[in-house]
């Protein structure tokens, strides 16, 4: 009964995506549907003894099938869901302690970054951050004291590849360094992270797993039995956990991640494309463009790229509002991975909080600006990106 192990370890990624984590004759009824248990607790048979759930907090049927199936389609044995993916995070960093030391990629999630430099480094955990493209660079920054290095790969907003199993295999030697990848931009249709020897993989799972722009959540994914343990005590002594609610939104949205993600895989690269020839665009960041400086790389440890991208044009600060101002399908949002198209700058919005100086080393200009691509038709796209460019320049 419930029994979907026989998809695990054959079944292709949209058959796992649809099936792992529930089946019909799991609670009774036959519920094709994953069920919804809102309940905050569970009652017991007899003291401290129960049908497997004691307290919503520490683990729920609806939440526990939707951490199945995210283990299962990143290769992984155990996942768990959190509150957002900050809260994701947040919860990782708790497996150090105070002393410890962070290596992080230096363009980092704007949040992430805040976290690591104004919460993190208050309880005694120090970060630097550094430029991953150069494994020399990584290495030199390893101190004695390194227990975690942070990548995020593809990098936002700029679009930078790194090489996750030259790292993984750096850190291994030298010492017990856990490797966690925010994989938040590939999703695990276009990228595994633990095939590469990564420890962790998390996910702002508000982005593309969810992909309706209606829910916030992240996850952790591991295939270790020790981290497991670790991350899902942290999960239940912490208390980041999404509602059940959520829960549900989530596993719903899973069904059809493997369609949404080729959709903005091919509309995107086909924008990025166009884009590369508009006269008023000096470059486009895009790891599926042959001209992208890390393009083989993400050719072996991809199987494509998703609907982010970014691009500069000849102007400034004022043509940059203007184009936001302009477009007429593309909202003027933060985030990413909807079925809805986006657009930001990221100098003013999801950035604003990156030092000054950093934001200049990493290329964040006014004149760089950042494209969620939807599920929309993709001329629509275009036309409206091209109408919008022209009255920025006007
Ligand atoms: C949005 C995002 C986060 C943070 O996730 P929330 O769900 O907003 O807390 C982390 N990493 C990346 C790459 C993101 O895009």
């Amino acid at each position: 009964m419930g029994d979907d192990g026989f998809l695990k370890p054959k079944a292709g990624f949209a058959t796992q995506a649809i099936h792992v984590g529930h089946d019909p004759d799991k609670f009774g009824y036959g519920s094709v549907v994953l069920p919804i248990f809102n309940t905050s607790t569970f009652k017991q048979i007899a003291p401290a003894e129960n049908l497997g759930y004691d307290y919503g907090r520490s683990g729920n049927p609806t939440r526990n099938c939707l951490e199945e199936c995210l283990a299962a389609l990143d290769g992984g044995t155990d996942a768990m869901a959190y509150a957002s993916g900050l809260g994701a995070t947040t919860t990782v960093v708790s497996l150090l302690s105070s002393g410890d030391h962070i290596v992080s990629i230096d363009d980092v999630y704007g949040g992430t970054n805040r976290l690591f430099r104004r919460v993190v480094d208050r309880l005694g955990i120090k970060t630097s951050f550094v430029n991953f493209t150069d494994l020399n660079d990584i290495s030199e920054a390893i101190q004695e004291n390194t227990k975690m290095i942070w990548i995020e790969t593809p990098t936002n907003p700029i679009l930078k590849v790194v090489d996750i199993a030259a790292i993984a295999k750096l850190a291994k030697s030298r010492g017990n360094i856990i490797v966690v990848v925010d994989n938040t931009f590939l999703t695990p249709y276009l990228q595994r992270p633990l095939d590469f020897g990564a420890d962790i993989v998390v996910y702002s799972v508000t982005k593309y797993l969810n992909g309706h722009s209606d829910v916030i959540m992240g996850a952790a994914v591991v295939k270790d039995a020790d981290l497991a343990e670790r991350l899902r005590f942290l999960q239940m002594a912490m208390g980041v956990v999404p509602s059940p609610m959520d829960c549900f939104l989530v596993n719903r949205s899973l069904k059809t991640l493997a369609l949404r993600m080729e959709r903005h895989k091919k509309s995107s690269l086909h924008i990025a494309k166009w884009l590369q020839k508009h006269p008023k665009v000096t470059e486009v960041m895009h790891p599926g463009l042959p001209t992208h400086p890390q393009h083989e790389l993400a050719k072996r440890q991809t199987s494509g790229h998703s609907g982010v991208f970014s691009f500069r044009h000849i102007g400034g600060l004022k043509e940059s509002k203007k184009f936001l101002d302009t477009v007429k399908i593309f909202i003027l949002a933060e985030s990413l991975g909807g079925y809805e198209s986006l657009a930001e700058l990221p100098s003013l919005m999801t950035h604003a909080s990156v030092p000054e100086h950093q934001r200049a080393e990493l290329g964040i200009s006014d004149s760089l600006i950042r494209l969620s691509i939807g599920l929309e038709d993709t001329e629509d796209l275009m036309e409206d990106i091209d109408q919008a460019l022209k009255a920025a320049f006007e």
